[in-house]
């Protein structure tokens, strides 16, 4: 038997920021294979399904991605229905291209459904557009990860080519992060926004400029979190009740 894959986008978090298609594909599904961010609410939905958690969650346990592509394989040997449920959208920063890959390899047929990304769901949760009428036109989705053995990235010169940058796995790297958009001519004062959890009841966000990225980022809980840069934040960062408080503490730590 050779079932059906659907690479399904999860949503940035809150489970009902899911799309109509994705949870009548979960209510459909015989196996389930997620990642470690999905919430169970969201998984829940598919409710007949055998679930299996193969999520990568950077320093946790995790599954190396050609186990996750052979489960894969397998499970569409073995069901009609698998949903390959992935966190925000599945075609960002997601792997799902090789994914793909070992699905046509294997003459297995796939769908992708779309979700709703995390830079979404931060500028959501910031009451911050990503582009502006006439102040902001391009928007880059950047990371500065780099796998073992990959050739290096020019993400820091695309998020400063770039009006509004949204930076993905990138908060647990800040002060390298903030060199980096320095070093590619990003200005100091340059507002800057974490937004941890975003769209989850505990989500979180703090404003400030470049300079402050790791005294920013230092501030972090256990969420997933985005870095947003530009200067689509200018109102953010000065209008926030907590940006005096915040500029206090940043000089504090400096010291
Ligand atoms: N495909 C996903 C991204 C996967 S990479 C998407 O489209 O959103 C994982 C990174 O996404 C995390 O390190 C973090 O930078 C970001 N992320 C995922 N969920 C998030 C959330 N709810 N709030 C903030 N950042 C999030």
């Amino acid at each position: 038997m050779k079932g059906k894959v659907y690479l399904v986008g999860a949503g940035p978090g809150a489970p009902d920021l899911l799309t109509v298609r994705a949870a009548r594909l979960l209510g459909e599904a015989d196996v389930v294979l997620h990642d470690a961010l999905v919430h169970p609410a969201t998984l829940a939905l598919a409710a007949r399904a055998e679930k299996v958690a193969v999520g990568k969650r950077c320093g946790r346990q995790s599954s190396a991605q050609r186990f996750i592509n052979k489960r894969l394989v397998d499970a569409a040997r073995r069901h009609r229905f698998v949903v390959r449920l992935k966190g925000g959208d599945p075609m960002l920063f997601g792997r799902a291209q090789e994914e793909i890959a070992a699905l046509e390899k294997a003459g297995i047929a796939y769908e992708v459904i779309p979700g709703v990304t995390a830079a979404s769901a931060a500028a959501a949760d910031l009451g911050v557009s990503l582009t502006q009428r006439g102040a902001a036109r391009s928007v880059a989705f950047v990371t500065p990860r780099v796998g073992e053995g990959e050739a290096p990235s020019g993400w820091a010169r695309a998020a400063a080519a770039a009006d509004t940058a949204v930076l993905y796995m990138a908060a647990g790297d800040a002060a390298r992060v903030r060199d980096a958009l320095l070093e590619a001519g990003v200005a100091r004062d340059m507002p800057v926004a974490l937004v941890e959890s975003a769209s989850l009841e505990d989500s979180g966000a703090v404003t400030g400029m470049l300079a402050h990225l790791e005294a920013l980022c230092a501030t972090r809980g256990a969420g997933p979190a985005v870095i947003l840069v530009g200067r689509v934040l200018d109102a953010a960062v000065l209008s926030r009740p907590e940006a005096a408080e915040l500029a206090r503490a940043v000089a504090a730590m400096k010291r």
